[in-house]
C-alpha cells in the first residue's frame, strides 16, 4: 500500500551531506555555520540583529524576559486561543500570564478580540501565522502602537513569507522563527533550532547579553540519530521503535536554552536554500487538493489560490466523528493529525477556536506529492464520511 505520511522533513541528499560534513569535520557542537546562517537569515529578512538559538521557545523566553525587564509592572501576554501549547508554557515559564482571545477563520489572532483584552497588565500581544497562514499584523501592530503595548511577531511556522513587502518574524518589538519537525525550515525534532529577532532597540542588549551566557547545544548528534530514525525512518522503523520504547522509555525534559549546534545550523543552510522550490510545489498540491475537496464539500479555511500555506488543515462537517474518520484512514495507510488543542480560560470565551479545534484534520502535504496520492486521500476521506452520514450512531455529540 502506497503509505502517504505527514511531511516532518523534506531532506534530500544536501541535508544528510552537511551532516555527515560536521561529523566528519567534529564541528557538530560549535562551528563556523553559526555565523553563517545567522547571516543569511538576516538577508532574507533584511534585519541586523539575528540571534540563532536552539529552539523558537528559547528565542520567545529570551525575548519575553527581556520585555518583561523593561516593563516588570506588566504580566499579561494577549495570545490567539488556538496556538501551539509549547507558546502558552513558555509564557508561564517566563513568569507571565498568557490571555488567550478568539481567532478568525484563518486561524490566526482577531484583531478587535484582542483589542477588548487590552488592559493596564498587558505586557503583549502575541501574533502568530497559523500553518504558515499571515495574520492581519499590520491591525494589531496599529493596536499595540496606540495602546503602549509591545507586539511579538511569531513567524515559528512561516519563513520568507511577507506583507506589504515586509518579512514575516520582522513586525513588532521581536519576532521568532522555529526549525522543529513541520515547521518551515527544518533542522531536526524540537530543539534543534530557532533564530530571535530583536526590533526593540532597548530589548536588543538585553537579548544580546543573554544569548552571550548561553552554553552550546548538547547531544546534537544522537538527537540527529533520533530524528532520522523515528521521524524520517518511521515507515519502516515505528514497530522496533515502539518495542524499543517499551524497554527504554525516552526521558521528557524539557529543552533547556542553549545556542543553536553547527550541526543544525549546517542543515538549516541547506533547507534556506530549497525553500523557494518547496514553496512553490507545496503550493501547487494545495490547489490540487482545494479541486479535489470541493467536490466532497470541504474546504481548507486557510486557503487563498496562490498563497503558500506549511498544512493542508481540513475542516470536516459539523458532527463527524473526528477520530473515527482518522481512524478508517490510518486502515488506508494514510497518516493525519488534529489541531492544538483550544487554550481556554473559561468555556464560553473563544466559541470559535474550539469550533475549530473539533473539526480539523490536517492531511498529509509534501512538497511535490502526486495527483494520484491526493485524489486518493480525498476518495477514502469522501468514502468515510458518507459511511458516517448514513450511520448516525457513529456521530459524536457536540
Ligand atoms: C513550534 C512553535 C513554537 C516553538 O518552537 P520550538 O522550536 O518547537 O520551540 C513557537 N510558536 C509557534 C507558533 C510554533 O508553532
Amino acid at each position: 500500500m502506497n503509505r502517504c505520511s505527514l511531511p516532518y522533513a523534506n531532506w534530500k541528499w544536501p541535508e544528510f551531506k552537511a551532516a555527515l560534513g560536521a561529523f566528519a569535520t567534529g564541528r557538530v557542537g560549535v562551528g563556523p555555520d553559526i555565523d553563517e546562517l545567522e547571516n543569511q537569515i538576516g538577508q532574507l529578512l533584511g534585519e541586523p540583529n539575528i540571534f540563532a538559538v536552539n529552539s523558537g521557545r528559547t528565542a520567545l523566553r529570551i525575548g519575553l524576559e527581556g520585555l518583561a525587564k523593561l516593563r516588570p509592572e506588566r504580566r499579561e501576554v494577549i495570545i490567539p486561543a488556538y496556538i501551539c501549547p509549547a507558546v502558552v508554557n513558555t509564557i508561564k515559564s517566563a513568569g507571565l500570564c498568557p490571555v488567550p482571545s478568539e481567532v478568525g477563520p484563518d486561524l490566526n489572532l482577531h484583531p478587535e478580540s484582542a483589542h477588548r483584552l487590552i488592559h493596564k497588565d498587558t505586557l503583549a500581544i502575541l501574533v502568530a501565522h497559523m500553518y504558515g497562514c499571515p495574520a492581519d499584523i499590520v491591525a494589531i501592530e496599529g493596536l499595540a502602537k496606540k495602546n503602549g503595548i509591545y507586539l511579538i511577531d511569531d513567524a515559528a511556522q512561516v519563513v520568507g513569507e511577507s506583507i506589504n513587502g515586509r518579512q514575516l518574524g520582522t513586525f513588532g518589538d521581536f519576532g521568532l522563527i522555529s526549525f522543529a519537525q513541520s515547521k518551515c525550515l527544518i533542522a531536526g525534532e524540537s530543539g534543534a533550532g530557532g533564530i530571535l529577532i530583536c526590533q526593540n532597540p532597548e530589548l536588543t542588549p538585553i537579548a544580546h547579553t543573554h544569548v552571550e551566557s548561553l552554553g552550546p547545544a548538547r547531544s546534537r548528534g544522537r538527537a540527529f540519530l533520533t530524528f532520522v530514525w523515528s521521524y524520517l525512518l518511521s515507515g519502516y522503523t515505528n514497530k522496533v521503535t515502539y518495542y524499543w520504547r517499551r524497554v527504554v522509555p525516552s526521558s521528557p525534559k524539557g529543552i533547556s536554552p542553549a545556542r543553536i549546534a553547527n550541526l543544525d545550523a549546517r542543515i538549516a543552510l541547506c533547507q534556506l536554500k530549497s525553500l523557494a522550490r518547496r514553496r512553490l510545489e507545496r503550493i501547487s498540491v494545495l490547489d490540487k487538493y482545494v479541486q479535489q475537496l470541493s467536490t466532497l464539500g470541504l474546504r481548507l479555511p486557510q486557503y487563498t489560490s496562490g498563497k503558500y500555506l506549511a498544512r493542508a488543515m481540513t475542516l470536516l462537517p459539523a458532527g463527524s466523528n473526528v477520530e473515527s474518520c482518522r481512524e478508517q484512514l490510518r486502515s488506508h495507510a494514510i497518516e493525519t493529525r488534529r489541531g492544538y488543542p483550544v487554550f481556554l480560560t473559561d468555556d464560553h470565551s473563544s466559541p470559535y477556536a474550539r469550533e475549530m479545534t473539533d473539526r480539523l484534520i490536517e492531511l498529509p502535504l509534501a512538497p511535490g506529492m502526486s495527483d494520484t496520492n491526493v485524489k486518493r486521500i480525498c476518495e477514502h476521506l469522501g468514502e468515510t464520511l458518507k459511511k458516517q452520514e448514513h450511520c448516525p450512531s457513529n456521530q459524536s455529540i457536540t
